[in-house]
Order: C-alpha cells, then sequence, then structure tokens
C-alpha cells in the first residue's frame, strides 16, 4: 500500500518511528493508503532544516524566489487532472470541484503570492523636515502552517505560499484525514527545486506532530486553520510563548434573504452555499434567514431543488454531492439531525444516511438536508455542524434579521440578498461577520482581507495582510 512520507530537508523520510496511520478513501469506506505517523523528533529534524534553509532562502533575490514559487504553480497546472483526482479520492469530494476550485485555487494560491512578492514594499513616514521613520519587513523565520481536511491543498497553499513568499522557512501539516495532495505535492517541490529545508511536510496526528509544532521554541509564527476548540487550545500553548497567532476557525453563517431579492439568483446560489463540498466549507451558508412575506415560496423552491440533487459517486461527473470525510464525522453531522428532531425541528428534506450502489456501497454518503421550526438558541442552530445540513427561519424586520444573524458566537461570513442597496450597505455594516457578500457567495479576491471575528478567529489572510503577518516590522527614526 502507497505510504505517505514527511519531506524533510528536501527529501521524502520516513517517520521516526516507523509507524503509520490508515488513510481512508471516503467515498469506499476502505483504506487505501498510509500517512506517516509523525512526532516531535520529525518535527524537530524539519525544524534543523528549515533553520538552515533560512539564512539563504530569506536574503535570496526576491525575483529568484517568485520564480522558484512559480515554477511549483506550473506543476500544480501541468498535475490538474492527477491531483483533482487525488483529492477526490483522499476527502470525497467530487472531482469535478476538487478541479475547478481545490486544485486551480491551489495553483493560484503559489501564482498570487509569488508575484506579490515582488510587489511588496515598506513604508516610510516624514514628519515636517524634522525627522523620516522607515520601517523594514523581515521575515519572522521557521513557522509552522497547520490546515483543515475540507479543502486540503487549498488551504495548505494559502498559507504556505505567503509565509514563503516573504522569505520565511516553513513547517508545514496537512490534516492526517487529507494528507495525499501535500505529499504530492512535496514531489512537485522537488522536481521544480525548492531549496532543501525551505518547505518541510510534517504528516501525522494534530494531538501529536501538530501539538510539537506549537510547542517547539524555534518556530516564531503559527499560522491555523482548523476548528475553534483546537484553536482555543492553539492559543493557551502559543501565547505564553509569545508566538505570533493566525487562527482562522468555525463559522455558523448566516444566509439572509429579503423579499426583494433576486429569487431565482438567490435560491441558485443559496444551494451552493449550503451543499457545495457536501456542506463542508468553513464559509457555507448554514442558517437561512428568510422574510416572513417570501417565506412559503422560498421554502418551497429550496427543497424541492434540494431534493434533485445527485448524491453520488464523486468521481461521476453528474454527481453534486460526494461522501463525508469520514465515518467519524458522517456519525457526528447525523447526531445533528437528531439533536434538530429533539429540539422540535421538521425535516422537509434529506436527514439520512445514504447507501450508493456498486463501488461506492460502503461510503460515507448524506441527503442535503433542510430543518425548520426551530429558534435561533437552539444548539442546532448555535453549534457549527459542517455538513449538508441548513435551518431555514423566518424573520419579520431588518433588526430581526439583523440580530438573529448576530445571535451565534461566531463571526466568519454572512450573505444578504436584496435589491435594495441601502439596506444591501446598511445591513452588512452591522453584521459582526469579517466576510460579508451581497447577492453573491464564495466570490473571491485574494487582495481582500480574509478571516472571521470573535469565536471564528484571529488576525487575517489575505492579500498583504498574509505577507505581514510572515514578516516583522522594524521602526527607524532618523532626525533630520
Ligand atoms: P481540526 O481543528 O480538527 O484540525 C485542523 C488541523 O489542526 C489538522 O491538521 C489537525 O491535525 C491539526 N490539529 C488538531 N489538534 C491540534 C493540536 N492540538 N495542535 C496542533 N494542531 C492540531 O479541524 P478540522 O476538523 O480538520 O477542520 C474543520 C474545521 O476547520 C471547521 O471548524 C471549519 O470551520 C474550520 N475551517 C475554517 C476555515 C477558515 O478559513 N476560517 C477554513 C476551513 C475550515
Amino acid at each position: 500500500m502507497e505510504k505517505i512520507l514527511n519531506y524533510i530537508g528536501g527529501k521524502l523520510v520516513e517517520p521516526s518511528s516507523g509507524k503509520y496511520l490508515d488513510n481512508f478513501n471516503p467515498s469506499e469506506g476502505k483504506v487505501y493508503s498510509l500517512v506517516a505517523d509523525s512526532d516531535e523528533n520529525d518535527v524537530n529534524e524539519a525544524v534543523r532544516a528549515a533553520k538552515q534553509a533560512f539564512p539563504s532562502w530569506s536574503t535570496m533575490p526576491t525575483e529568484e524566489r517568485c520564480k522558484i514559487l512559480l515554477r511549483v504553480a506550473d506543476l500544480i497546472d501541468r498535475d490538474l487532472e492527477k491531483l483533482a483526482l487525488a483529492e477526490s479520492i483522499d476527502n470525497g469530494k467530487t472531482v469535478k470541484l476538487a478541479k475547478a476550485v481545490d486544485i486551480y485555487r491551489a495553483s493560484a494560491n503559489m501564482k498570487f503570492y509569488a508575484t506579490a512578492a515582488m510587489h511588496f514594499a515598506s513604508e516610510a513616514h516624514v514628519n515636517d523636515g524634522d525627522s523620516i521613520n522607515y520601517t523594514t519587513r523581515m521575515p519572522i523565520g521557521v513557522v509552522g502552517c497547520i490546515s483543515p481536511w475540507n479543502l486540503p491543498l487549498y488551504l495548505f497553499t494559502w498559507k504556505i505560499a505567503p509565509a514563503l513568499a516573504a522569505g520565511c522557512t516553513v513547517i508545514g501539516k496537512p490534516s492526517e484525514l487529507t494528507p495525499m495532495t501535500a505529499f504530492l505535492f512535496s514531489k512537485l517541490c522537488i522536481e521544480a527545486g525548492l531549496p532543501a529545508g525551505v518547505l518541510n511536510i510534517i504528516h501525522g496526528l494534530g494531538g501529536k506532530a501538530g501539538q510539537a509544532i506549537i510547542e517547539h521554541t524555534e518556530i516564531t509564527a503559527i499560522s491555523f486553520t482548523g476548528g475553534t476548540v483546537t484553536g482555543k487550545k492553539i492559543a493557551a500553548t502559543a501565547a505564553p510563548m509569545f508566538k505570533k497567532l493566525s487562527l482562522e476557525l468555525g463559522g455558523k453563517n448566516p444566509n439572509i434573504v429579503f423579499a426583494d431579492c433576486d429569487f431565482e439568483q438567490t435560491i441558485k446560489t443559496s444551494l451552493l452555499s449550503s451543499f457545495t463540498n457536501q456542506g463542508e466549507i468553513c464559509l457555507c451558508g448554514s442558517r437561512i434567514f428568510v422574510e416572513r412575506s417570501l417565506l412559503d415560496r422560498f421554502v418551497s423552491e429550496f427543497v424541492k431543488r434540494t431534493k434533485e440533487l445527485k448524491v453520488g459517486d464523486p468521481l461521476d461527473s453528474s454527481t453534486q454531492l460526494g461522501a463525508l470525510v469520514s465515518e467519524a464525522h458522517l456519525k457526528k453531522v447525523l447526531g445533528y439531525v437528531s439533536l434538530a428532531k429533539e429540539e422540535g425541528g421538521k425535516i422537509l428534506a434529506g436527514g439520512n444516511q445514504l447507501k450508493i450502489d456498486g463501488r461506492c456501497a460502503n461510503g460515507y454518503f448524506m441527503e442535503p438536508t433542510v430543518i425548520v421550526g426551530l429558534d435561533e438558541k437552539c444548539r442546532t442552530n448555535q453549534e457549527e455542524i459542517f455538513g449538508p445540513v441548513v435551518t431555514i427561519m423566518p424573520f419579520d424586520t431588518e433588526e430581526e434579521a439583523l440580530a438573529l444573524a448576530n445571535s451565534t458566537l461566531y463571526g466568519l461570513s454572512a450573505t444578504i440578498w436584496t435589491e435594495n442597496l441601502k439596506r444591501a450597505h446598511r445591513v452588512a455594516h452591522q453584521i459582526k461577520s469579517g466576510i460579508i457578500w451581497i447577492n453573491c457567495w464564495l466570490h473571491r479576491d485574494l487582495r481582500t482581507a480574509f478571516g472571521g471575528m470573535k469565536q471564528s478567529g484571529v488576525g487575517r489572510e489575505g492579500g498583504w495582510e498574509a505577507i505581514k503577518f510572515f514578516t516583522e516590522a522594524k521602526n527607524v527614526c532618523v532626525k533630520l
């Protein structure tokens, strides 16, 4: 069976323990490869390699760094089909989505930050002819980048690309549930001539390999994307060590539909924002709030089209929802459907595990699910489910819609549907979320600040924000 190895000091190496974890194909429900079960010894080795590589990588002419990172992007483009297939097998998502979104974006991340480094500039402030301040931004050192399973290569590259472009050397850890594309990526880095030790990829469990990265005294900054509970644990370890922290955490995002919306566009996009990637996107709108005068029409059309969605073999090009990432996650999501029923919710569509014939008979599939009849305070509407499950709730006034939208501990993203321009801006202004979409969803410009408020995170990624995170500012004041 194929072994997923660590990438340390420019080489693919076995974990020091010699141990491996099972890696599942979720659409078949069976083990198809083994992933390195790394520990602190592997992390120590990786940090040694990253420290050694830092002086030459951080001082390399930016144009040279840019060229190497662009070569990696070109190789991702060359291997688009292969990587998309690997992502689909490893995660359960449809190969179509992996190709159009995950792998396309992994390459875009590399290109965006490779070229951003060429344009990054530091600031100068002139003080009335009395003094000049100039601020340098130097790469911070060896950094840790830890990513989740839902958009594996997409989110892994979203972190390591700015770190590498800024001149840092990196210890990366993809999720143990979806390690395959990061492994294939390490091979592409070798092929592209990325100098040894600049990027090191450690595979393994969060509580062991991940925790060793957080605890390592010579890793100066941590960029983490994952669950809020894990984020709290990471902050508790890293804060007393005065590590720089960027935390991109969970969400429970509102999708607010006013009666004056473009109905067809709203329904079409709300289906996507509810169920794309099996609802396993931190930005999915899991709580849909609909103005009461439109409620019946919206619910009936939304439920009808939800029932028409095709769940099935992720390799089939007509499939719209693939498998959930693991058996444990499927159980968790189904557990929330049971909870919703206990809390008085009515299931209008889905709610059940789905058995697919043939190759995928043992896969972790689930029907897309629509629930009504719950209030905003119940656990179903407060906790992140991270699966193909949405609730629909009515509202009467703009004030009520805002109160409902802001009624959770999360504040990642929100979507607003209205043709009333003034209202759109007014509502956007008052929602406590870091990312707001008006009459669209997941419309991304990589230059914009990306991240959440409240328990959805600390700090921002995207654009200059990420480059600034991976550099340290120093101000020099010159008296004239
Ligand atoms: P998770 O927190 O379980 O794991 C994320 C990563 O952290 C994995 O690589 C894991 O191995 C590692 N990890 C776990 N414990 C660790 C520890 N103690 N120390 C260091 N690393 C540790 O999250 P997940 O289940 O993989 O991903 C789903 C979550 O990610 C959801 O909550 C989702 O909302 C969130 N997410 C957020 C964003 C965002 O941009 N805000 C994007 C995608 C996913």
